[in-house]
């Protein structure tokens, strides 16, 4: 496939001379360091190393991201949570007051917050009522502004997975930057999109730590592409956009997959169960089916089961303003003891409900 990303990038990206750092003019090992303005002496802390610098480029960490995932350092930018990478792409690609970006909601709210900051514009193909993507309103609002297309999958709010076909036709057919955003693909591994990086020049697939690995605290959010793409996220990054206690976390959780691994089998049984037991109450309608940690449920009074929740310390999401998701609340996947706590509580919302 022929398609050059850097036609599409802003021309004040173009002749951006990127700010250069201490370290982006020496990064090899030496003695003394007089370079960065540091204090050698340290912290006044006993136990970290804090008065360096980190590193700009998190190779470290890249190259372990790398053998895990099965991609190259070159195809990897970390960045300030995958909200940052959201940032960068839009800024990169978009040209403010000009361009657009296209979302298909129901989903995810900050493509449009963050498109909306950087002065683009939002265009909407919304998806049908059974949450398919629909490819003859994408396709009708594809115009030549759009720069950019956000597909979140597994979707945020509604849980499910886009098949591979429609994120294929988009990145053949839409001439435009391909986003599919992977926060929650941990909880559904064979569903990802990430190894078409290889075929797909466009692509750009975001992962977080803040989701399945349970570090949302660290903030680091992986963005994978072809390397041209990953060369102009660089060139506009904050100098030290990772800070040195999050690659340093993040190199601790990579020693601790197959812990993860074990969480997420615990999280996935879990929402099976959560799924059967909302399944079994007369007030919920429906719960769609879900490939991440959290059910999408349509109640018959969602505001006041809300409500009822919030009364008994439970909180839930309140997605019921969201397009097709009227009366629907979004339920994370909890320990197994905070899940039954929300079945008996909405126990006791049935009974009461069907008292009066
Ligand atoms: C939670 C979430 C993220 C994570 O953002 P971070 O900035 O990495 O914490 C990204 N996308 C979606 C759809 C999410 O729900």
């Amino acid at each position: 496939m022929t398609f050059n990303p850097d036609k599409l990038v802003r021309e004040n990206i173009k002749r951006l001379k990127p700010y250069t750092s201490a370290r982006d003019e020496f990064s090899g090992a030496a003695m003394v360091f007089l370079d960065a303005n540091e204090n050698a002496y340290g912290a006044p802390l006993t136990q970290s190393v804090l008065n360096r610098y980190p590193d700009p480029y998190q190779k470290k960490l890249k190259e372990k991201i790398a053998s895990w995932l099965g991609v190259k350092s070159e195809q990897i930018f970390l960045g300030n949570g995958s909200d940052e990478a959201i940032d960068l792409l839009l800024r990169v690609f978009g040209q403010p007051a000009k361009d657009a970006v296209l979302v298909m909601p129901p989903t995810y709210g900050m493509y449009t917050v963050s498109a909306q900051i950087n002065d683009l514009k939002v265009v909407e193909a919304p998806l049908t009522p059974d949450f398919e993507m629909d490819r003859e309103v994408v396709e009708r609002t594809l115009s030549g502004q759009v720069k950019l297309v956000f597909v979140c999958s597994p979707n945020n709010p509604t849980g499910n997975v886009f098949p591979q076909e429609d994120i294929v036709w988009l990145l053949e057919n839409s001439g435009k930057i391909v986003i599919v955003d992977e926060a929650y693909i941990d909880f559904a591994p064979d569903k990802s999109v990430l190894s078409l990086i290889n075929r797909y020049p466009n692509l750009v697939v975001l992962r977080t730590f803040s989701k399945a690995w349970g570090s949302a605290t660290i903030r680091l959010g992986m963005a994978f592409a072809d390397p041209k793409i990953i060369h102009w996220l660089n060139k506009i990054k904050m100098p030290y956009n990772v800070n040195g206690l999050t690659q340093k976390v993040a190199l601790d959780l990579l020693e601790n997959v197959d812990q993860k691994n074990e969480q997420l089998a615990k999280i996935l049984a879990q929402r099976r169960w959560l799924k059967e037991n909302l399944e079994k109450l007369k007030i919920v309608q429906k719960v769609f089916s879900s490939d991440a940690n959290f059910l999408l449920v349509r109640f018959e009074r969602a505001r006041e089961a809300y409500r009822f929740l919030m009364e008994g310390g439970i909180i839930v999401r309140d997605r019921t303003n969201q397009l097709h998701c009227e009366n629907c609340l979004r339920i994370t996947v909890g320990t197994e003891e905070e899940n039954r706590k929300l079945i008996e509580r909405l126990e006791e919302f049935e009974l009461k409900c069907a008292s009066v």
